[in-house]
Formats: structure tokens, sequence, C-alpha cells
């Protein structure tokens, strides 16, 4: 729903329920980035990015197929950390159904993760004997998709949870709605910059701090991004 991402040849196309896909190559570098430093193995980096990709698709693919399911022919761009899934609401748009769309990105990777989590307890409980890669593709799976899925939601601009809140702010406050939303965006952000930092999550505070940086900026300016 946000921006455009301009394509490359180096892109990867394809599409899955007739909804066109597109990789673009800063996705596979900023995940093995992410994923870098486990001992050096390529094998678990190769396999992080091959799990991120899943996760991230199966997010998208929650966007979209819901958008698809109101009329709103979507196409999904996976890009650095992340991606989006953009459609034009061109009829029938409610808060109600942005609002679930929204949801069902996260959503998706809540289903995703029960059903890993489901398989690995069952697979243990038959006493099968798991290799390291197979416990380590378990792992990556239920981290990526509860705890980015569970961050997305915060009501930080514009992860899923920031776009909620804008929504529902500018039904409950159509003037007002933008900047209530930015300045909820402004303090979650910062507060959440903090405590990571606090935590030694240096990486991860520095993000929320440049999404809050964003957020002044767009308060500033008073403009939609
Ligand atoms: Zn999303």
């Amino acid at each position: 729903m946000l921006g455009t991402v301009e394509p490359t040849p180096f892109d990867l196309r394809f599409s899955l329920f007739g909804i066109p896909v597109r990789v673009h190559p800063f996705f596979w570098l900023f995940s093995a980035i992410l994923g870098w430093g486990d001992g050096h193995d390529l094998k678990l980096t190769l396999l992080w990015v091959a799990c991120v990709f899943v996760s991230i698709l199966i997010h998208e693919l929650g966007h979209a197929l819901t958008a698809l399911a109101y009329g709103w022919p979507p196409h999904i761009v996976l890009y650095s950390f992340g991606g989006y899934a953009s459609f034009t609401p061109s009829w029938g748009y409610t808060t109600a159904r942005s609002v679930i769309v929204l949801f069902a990105g996260p959503g998706a990777g809540f289903i995703l993760y029960v059903i890993v989590y489901v398989l690995e307890k069952l697979l243990v409980q038959q006493q099968v004997e798991l290799s390291k890669y197979a416990i380590e593709t378990f792992h990556n799976m239920e981290f990526i998709n509860l705890w980015w899925g569970l961050v997305n939601l915060l009501p930080v601009y514009p992860l899923d949870g920031g776009q909620i809140c804008r929504a529902l702010a500018t039904h409950w406050r159509p003037r007002a709605g933008v900047d209530l939303s930015l300045k909820v965006s402004l303090a979650v952000g910062i507060g959440m910059a903090f405590y990571l930092f606090h935590r030694g999550m240096t990486f991860n505070a520095l993000l929320f701090a440049s999404l809050a940086f964003d957020n002044v900026q767009s308060l500033q300016g008073g403009r939609f991004r």
C-alpha cells in the first residue's frame, strides 16, 4: 500500500494465485545481512534467507488475497526489510475493510506460526530425529512469523499497526486523524528505540529511531507519504 519501488533487470518475477509478485535484488541482500554471523556457516545464512522469503511472501499474500476478495486487484513487491502488497481500493472502501486487509498480513503469519509450531511438537513427540538444519528452520519460521508479526502490529507508521492506527484515527477524526496517528507513532517509535537500545539491540533500535525520524518529518511537513 506504500510507495513504489522501481523495477530492475535483476528482479525475480512470478505470479501466485493470479497475483503478480516481484522480488527486488535488495530483498536477498538485506535478508542475508540480517542472517549473517551464525558462525560463518553459509548454509545457515541461506536457510535464514529462504525462511524470510517464505514468511514475507505469506505475509504479503495475506494482505493481497484479502484485497482481492474485496475486488481490489493487488500486486506484491518484496524489497529490503520486507515488502508491500499494493492495490487501489477502487470501490467499496470502508475503514473496517482497510483494517481487515492490514491485519491479514500479520494474521497469515500467525497462522503459519501455529502450523510450524504444532508440526515441530508432533515430530518431537514422535521422536523423529531432526537435523541441525531442520531445527534451525523451525526456529527461524517461529521467530519471524510470531515476533516480526507482533512488532509489525505496533502503532508505528508505516508498519501495519501504524497504518491500522491511521485508518482508525482518520475514521474517528477525519481532519486531525493523520496528525494524531503520527503523534502516537512518534511516541511509540521513540519509546521502542530507547527500549531496544537499552536491551543492547542497537540495530533494531536504529530502525525504530529512523521510523520516528520519518514521522517527525511528516508531522512538520503535514504531508502524506
Ligand atoms: Zn504487512
